[in-house]
């Protein structure tokens, strides 16, 4: 971790009070994470950090857009987020997670990076289910060949399936 880092905050430093950030978040910025379910957005975050006596209360307000699959045919499409997450910060004798939204960092730190915060927030912002939105006049923009074929398939699979006709029998 070195100062040159952005997305470092050296709050050791900062003055009592609030100070402001911003962090634009690009597809480089996913590249840093293998495993991420997004892998390409623009993404604007402005982060206001409020230095307290004891604690950093951290205010991160997120939008934009990120290009994620869609679970319904499979392409890509641009989903539009946007919210507030707010991160405190308390200082203890080891680092832990006091609540999903209270983090405690030792004492001797002067430093924290929030990347990986950023990264969790994006993704606690995407809706439960991501799929392509509907046009003007109501009709979904998924890809025609995909979501025709699947809905084919799956009644052929409703008709083949056996335990369908157990369970109207049961009904
Ligand atoms: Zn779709």
């Amino acid at each position: 971790m070195s100062y040159a880092d952005p997305f470092v905050i050296p709050f050791s430093g900062l003055k009592p009070g609030i100070h402001e950030y911003e962090f634009f978040i690009d597809d480089e910025f996913f590249r840093h994470f293998e495993y991420s379910q997004i892998k390409a957005g623009k993404v604007t975050v402005d982060l206001e950090v409020e230095k307290q006596e004891t604690m950093l209360v951290l205010n991160f307000a997120i939008s934009g857009t990120v290009h994620v699959m869609c679970d319904r045919c499979l392409d890509y499409y641009d989903q539009p987020i946007g919210g507030t997450e707010r991160l405190i910060i308390k200082f203890g004798e080891t680092s832990y997670e006091e609540t999903d939204e209270i983090v405690v960092i030792p004492g001797t730190e002067h430093r924290i990076n929030v990347r990986h915060y950023i990264y969790e927030y994006i993704h606690l912002l995407l809706p439960y289910k991501c799929v392509h939105p509907n046009d003007e006049e109501g009709i979904s923009l998924c890809n025609p060949e995909v979501t025709g074929r699947l809905g084919q398939s799956s009644k052929e699979d409703e008709a083949a399936d056996p335990r369908w006709d157990e369970l109207k029998k049961l009904l």
